[in-house]
């Protein structure tokens, strides 16, 4: 009898240290601390419409990026600016031969821009870096928490990293009014040893990034995460149309040569050959430029710029030689001829498949909804997946609104997308990487 109860006693105690002990993978983020870090953050840069103006390379900057650094300070991570100015956080993994994860995103802003952008996952990703740091986990890995210099500059940072720089790149004039080459400095960087930042491919164990979707797929559709199947691909050509400008009032309707009359039917035939065929393809005619531009004079002379992105890279192509042949036949319309610019590509960078599958059975071990979505905006993981296999997580953003003050991402999705981050770091350190 006094064997049993104490038997009894063994067994529940073991039981209830069971329940209380928790293992890593049951650690959640501090949601609650993210909006304050949000909220902090946005003081920087913060403009009267309730956004952000927190341009690359301006003081904005410069200030949000040294609170940025006290957050991973106080995060326990080493902090250092790389040669390009990317702020690298580190934090020693328990294997110290396997490659560094890398995590993170980019704080700077569009003019006028809004808190979510950039900021989610930036926050999110030192979030990470604190809760392994209070709860004591020591993952295999060595972390890397990065925060990607002008991101909406064209992922300036993120882009040396992953290629390298040359002069033109240097040279380019950032919205603050400073060339990239005199932006670097500016925020920490230096620029006799740029060389230096370039990283090799292979170099990294893997990239994860949170980002707002920036869209209203996921807002729409009431689903909490979005897995990244890759970012698009973009190809934009100029096209010309010519035409003779001759007078508005006395050259009849059945002699013109209206280049802007071929350019109106062209947006139209844009439009109809990209929703011809099923797909998430889409295809754009944002700018326009009419010769000579008069009340009296009939336009002899259009350039547009037309715009087609898609995953695959194939099938802008193929959009963009149908438009190309359908030309042919607008231009007989009224005597106008079509030329186009060599296309100007940049390519899609697809997300590696393991990290859609571990994002998304992250996702779902914590009760969440998925769907697997391509990016149409460009993202610091594009060019971070020249270097080894990214994958990144969207949460919703209402009303699809984002490069804008009105820009907004909930509390709860933010602390679902930062929990699935954690979790998916977590997930991919116990994997055989
Ligand atoms: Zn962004």
């Amino acid at each position: 009898m006094r064997t049993k109860s104490f038997l009894l006693i063994f067994v529940v105690c073991v039981a209830a240290s069971l329940v209380s002990a928790q293992t890593p993978s049951q650690s959640r983020v501090n949601g609650q601390r993210i909006m304050q870090h949000i909220q902090a953050l946005a003081e920087f840069g913060k403009n009267p419409q309730g956004g952000v103006s927190r341009v690359a390379y301006t003081e904005a900057d410069r200030q949000g990026r040294e609170y940025a650094m006290r957050l991973m300070r106080e995060a326990g991570l080493e902090v250092a600016i790389d040669a390009a100015g990317n702020i690298v956080g580190s934090r020693a993994g328990s294997d110290p031969s396997l490659k560094p994860l890398l995590i993170g995103s980019h704080i700077d802003s569009v003019p006028e821009g809004g808190n979510y952008d950039g900021d989610v996952g930036s926050l999110s990703a030192i979030e990470v870096a604190q809760v392994l740091n209070e709860k004591g986990i020591k993952i295999r890995h060595p972390l890397q928490v990065i925060i990607f210099q002008n991101e909406e500059g064209g992922t300036v940072g993120s882009h040396i990293l992953g290629e390298g720089f040359d002069d033109k790149l240097l040279n380019l004039k950032s919205q603050s009014g400073k060339t990239i080459g005199e932006g670097i400095p500016f925020i920490g960087g230096d620029l006799g040893r740029l060389a230096q930042v370039q990283r090799q491919p292979g170099s990294i164990a893997g990239y994860f990034e949170l980002h707002i979707e920036q869209g209203a797929i996921l807002e729409q559709a009431k689903i909490n995460i979005g897995v990244v199947e890759g970012i698009v691909g973009i190809l934009h050509s100029d096209v010309t149309i010519e035409g003779f400008a001759n007078h508005a009032g006395t050259t009849p309707m059945n002699q013109r040569h209206d280049a802007l009359l071929s350019a109106a039917r062209f947006i139209e035939k844009v439009n109809q050959v990209v929703t011809s065929i099923p797909g998430r393809q889409v295809g754009t005619v944002g700018w326009i430029r009419v010769q000579p531009g008069a009340y009296n004079v009939i336009p002899g002379k259009v350039v547009l710029g037309l715009e087609l992105r898609d995953l695959d890279e194939q099938k802008y192509e193929e959009l963009f030689n149908s438009i190309r042949t359908e030309t042919a036949q607008i231009g007989a319309l009224n005597g106008t001829r079509f030329s186009f610019t060599e296309p100007v590509i940049s390519h899609p960078a697809l997300t590696d498949k393991s990290f859609q599958r571990l994002i998304n059975d992250s996702a779902k071990s914590l009760g969440l909804t998925t769907k697997l979505m391509p990016s149409g905006a460009g993202h610091d993981a594009q060019e971070i997946a020249r270097l080894g296999p990214v994958g990144m997580i969207f949460i919703p953003s209402i009303g699809g609104i984002s490069h804008s003050p009105k820009e907004y991402s909930r509390p709860e999705d933010i602390e679902n997308g930062a929990n699935v981050l954690l979790l998916t770091v977590l997930n991919f350190d116990q994997k055989n990487h």
